[in-house]
């Protein structure tokens, strides 16, 4: 039996992906990347944006015309599933079944036994790494309780479930056998992890610490996302203290108007957002940052965008993930008066984009020259005698090495100049 899983959204829909994709290849199922060649189909959707959504609905449309022709199995899961459960059976009844977030774990029982169990909470699922790769993520929760005014999340997945502390030092372990150099912890918000290990409570930063000991050859670990609200003082030290933890931090912005954030159900002001910004760039010296920040949510004023600017600027990150205010049907900020204009947001936008995409580049100069540990990533595509790495600041390098080098070695660095947005310069004993 062929099968095909098509995945789209945020990087727990892609590790959920990658270990259905596990077990299926374990179970005797061989993968296709061809629709015309496959037995079950598997779309793993996303609803965060509307624009998501409508694509899924074009691939639905393009299997509804293969179902025609041949055979086959078309399984819709994810977080539309979850949402749009009854419109999808009765818009697209040609899907066999539409599986919610909960279930997710259940489909390769599904696939072969076509029965399903309708689980009352989320399962992890037991595997998250493809073969020969040398970084993976590690879901450690799922769900959120925040309830952030713009974001479906909660809708879809539902609450918080933490991922036993046994269970992540097992992945951990067998990440290491495989000789993975890097592991990304995941959850939609990982700073709200909670869970009991030896008859003690363990919250995150307890976590990172349990698990730093079981570390060898992975090199960095990093996490997505922390709400900054939650974001504790014990976390900032273990961050600092353990060599192994990243010093590059994704810290969700959103907006840097304390008015707005309050409309946004943020639970934090600019004031304790920067205040905990530079608390983190004091005790850790070498961080780096990224977030995610959007403009045009709605009652935004041209001052209140303006202090987004302002807070983009004294954050500084080396990175960010920008855009616009997109209403979702079922949040509450849907139905919030004030929706901003369509024009006004791009335009905002754009702004945005551009004052980052100056501010990152000068930040990277800056940073010139400085020795990083990096993970070689293959060879360089404009000369195949240097080789591309990724570092520790989620930064890229070409470099001239000392020797020759496979994907996942792990090398020391010196970038002598930033060309675009990729460091170059030599490999350092
Ligand atoms: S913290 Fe807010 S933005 Fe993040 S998943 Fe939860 S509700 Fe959505």
């Amino acid at each position: 039996m062929r099968y095909l899983i098509e995945s789209y959204g945020c990087q727990l829909n892609m590790a959920e992906a990658d270990a259905m994709d596990a077990i299926l290849r374990g179970r005797g199922l061989e993968r296709t990347d061809d629709g015309d060649k496959a037995d079950v189909v598997i779309i793993n959707t996303c609803s965060v944006r509307k624009t998501a959504e409508n694509r899924i609905w074009g691939r639905l449309g393009y299997y509804s015309a293969i179902k025609k022709k041949h055979p086959l199995t078309l399984i819709v899961t994810g977080c539309m599933a979850e949402r749009m459960k009854e419109e999808l059976k009765e818009e697209a009844p040609f899907i066999d079944a539409v599986i919610g977030t909960n279930e997710k774990a259940e489909i390769p029982d599904y696939i072969l036994s076509d029965s399903l169990d309708r689980l009352e909470s989320y399962r992890f699922l037991p595997s998250y790494h493809k073969d020969g790769e040398w970084s993976s993520y590690v879901p450690i929760m799922n769900g959120c309780n925040n309830f952030c005014s713009y974001c479906i999340v909660p809708y879809v997945r539902g609450r918080e479930v933490s991922r036993s502390v046994e269970d992540i030092i097992n992945e951990i372990c067998r990440l290491e056998s495989d000789g993975v150099k890097e592991i990304t912890l995941l959850g939609q918000n990982v700073n709200s992890y909670s869970a009991e290990y030896k008859g003690k409570h363990v919250d995150f930063p307890t976590l990172l610490e349990i698990i730093t000991p079981y570390l060898d050859s992975i090199m960095f670990v990093r996490f997505e996302s922390p709400h900054p609200k939650d974001f504790s003082d014990h976390l900032i030290s273990v961050i600092a203290e353990n060599d192994r933890i990243a010093k590059h931090i994704h810290l969700p912005m959103q907006s840097g108007s304390s008015r707005i954030l309050s409309l946004m159900n943020r639970k934090t002001t600019r004031e304790r957002f920067l205040s905990l910004v530079s608390e983190m760039k004091a005790r850790i010296p070498s961080l780096t940052l990224s977030t995610d920040v959007m403009v045009g949510f709605p009652t935004e004023t041209e001052e209140e965008y303006g202090e987004t600017l302002s807070a983009m600027e004294e954050m500084g990150c080396t990175e960010a993930f920008m855009y616009y205010y997109n209403p979702r049907e079922g949040t509450k900020a849907y139905s919030m008066d004030g929706q901003i204009d369509e024009d006004v947001k791009i335009k905002r936008l754009e702004r945005l984009i551009s004052e980052q995409l100056e501010r990152q580049k000068r930040i990277k100069e800056k940073m010139v020259p400085f020795s990083a540990k990096a993970i070689v990533t293959g060879e360089s595509r404009d000369d195949g005698s240097m080789y591309l790495a990724r570092g520790e600041h989620n930064d890229y390098f070409v470099f001239s090495p000392l020797k020759e080098h496979r994907t996942g070695d792990v090398v020391t660095v010196t970038a002598e100049k930033l060309s675009g947005n990729t460091f170059r310069g030599h490999e350092h004993e």
